[in-house]
């Protein structure tokens, strides 16, 4: 397989499941392990990993609770705290859809996962509300909707695994789930993290080979190995169409999500660097009667990660605000993979009594 220079300059990141234990736990136990807590993650341990020193730090991230840095080589899949699901092997570009979802930790709201499986943010996003609701009656809960059945399999094993109780896993397409229906009534939150083309992804999949959900082809390509390259090797004549296709399901998706009557919030991400299914999925969306007769805007940047430097891109939006409230990741500068986030709000609350 073909390395990715991009891919050795990226933490392993381990997310403190919440759901069993706290991370001041999880921090005490690394160190009792021999592991030294640093400040903010610093260039040397990847420095060192490169070389093959051996330096043990960690730290906590600057941007998601709960998230840890190791040393990019750090290996932590055959580890027990792994295996019993006190920890999540996840991508810190890929905590940030559920974070700024920002789900809600009281009564009375519903989110959707739209698109969930393996389950890596679904779990996130459990963690998130304490684990807290059940879907009957309905009142506070989180559905997870997973089209694929062997993939709804996975999602199932995960979730079980992280030990989530508030979850409703649905093994059906999120497309066809009528918003009018009255156990969504009450959905306030909802996440779409759509197929995409992947391109972003440098490294760390491992949770995708580990879980059967992704194999790594046998041909190799032309660096930097990224999924979209990797496919692109194979049938390159295919590529553009392909974009336009998935870039067309995501804006369906969109649309989809904005009927449910009482959303609030819809999250749309994906682990794409191209503009086709990011920025323009986004930019079709708020042209459209969904969004203009919803009311929904792009949050500015104050609610969508405002610390974060990279945004999206102003020369692919209408207006530079639309793109400073998009966050965007860049693989081998980001210290993350490739990733995109945006949040849709309503502009006025829906009124009570209207769920
Ligand atoms: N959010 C997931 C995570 O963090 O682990 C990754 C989601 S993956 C990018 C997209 C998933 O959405 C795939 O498993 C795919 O089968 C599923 N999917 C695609 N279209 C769907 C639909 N219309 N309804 C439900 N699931 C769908």
């Amino acid at each position: 397989r073909a390395a990715d220079v991009r891919a050795e300059r990226i933490p392993r990141y381990v997310r403190v499941n919440t759901t069993c234990w706290s991370t001041e736990e999880a921090v005490k136990t690394f160190i009792s392990r021999g592991y030294q807590l640093s400040g903010p993650f610093e260039e040397k341990y990847a420095a060192a990993c490169a070389s093959r020193l051996n330096i043990s730090g960690f730290a906590k991230d600057e941007h998601i609770c709960d998230l840890l840095l190791f040393p990019p080589d750090t290996q932590l899949s055959d580890d027990s705290l792994y295996r019993e699901g006190k920890i999540i092997l996840q991508d810190k570009a890929s905590c940030f859809p559920s974070y700024i979802l920002a789900p809600p930790t009281q009564d009375r709201a519903v989110v959707i996962d739209a698109t969930a499986a393996p389950g890596n943010k679904t779990s996130h996003l459990c963690a998130l509300m304490n684990n807290q609701g059940k879907a009957s009656p309905i009142r506070f809960c989180l559905f997870a909707f997973e089209r694929d059945r062997k993939r709804f399999g996975t999602l199932k094993t995960m979730l079980s695994r992280a030990r989530c109780q508030n979850i409703e896993a649905v093994n059906a397409d999120f497309m066809t789930t009528s918003p009018n229906d009255g156990r969504f009534a009450s959905v306030t939150h909802i996440l779409l993290d759509p197929s995409c083309s992947g391109s972003g992804i440098v490294n760390r999949l491992d949770y995708l080979l580990e879980s059967g959900l992704h194999s790594y082809p046998q041909w190799s390509c032309t660096p930097p190995c990224t999924l979209t390259n990797l496919i692109e090797a194979e049938n390159p004549e295919e590529n553009e169409e392909r974009l336009q296709k998935l870039a067309s399901f995501q804006l369906l998706m969109i649309r989809h999500a904005m009927k449910f009557p009482s959303v609030q919030r819809v999250v749309y991400s994906t682990c794409s660097v191209h503009a086709a299914e990011n920025e323009h999925v986004v930019r079709e969306a708020l042209r459209t009667q969904e969004c203009k007769a919803g009311k929904f805007r792009l949050a500015p940047r104050s609610m969508v990660l405002p610390t974060w430097q990279r945004r999206g891109l102003p020369e692919e939006m209408d207006t530079p605000d639309d793109a400073e409230s998009l966050v965007r990741c860049l693989p081998g500068e980001d210290a993350t993979n490739g990733f995109f986030v945006s949040l849709f709000v309503r502009e006025s609350p829906v009124p009570e009594g209207d769920h």
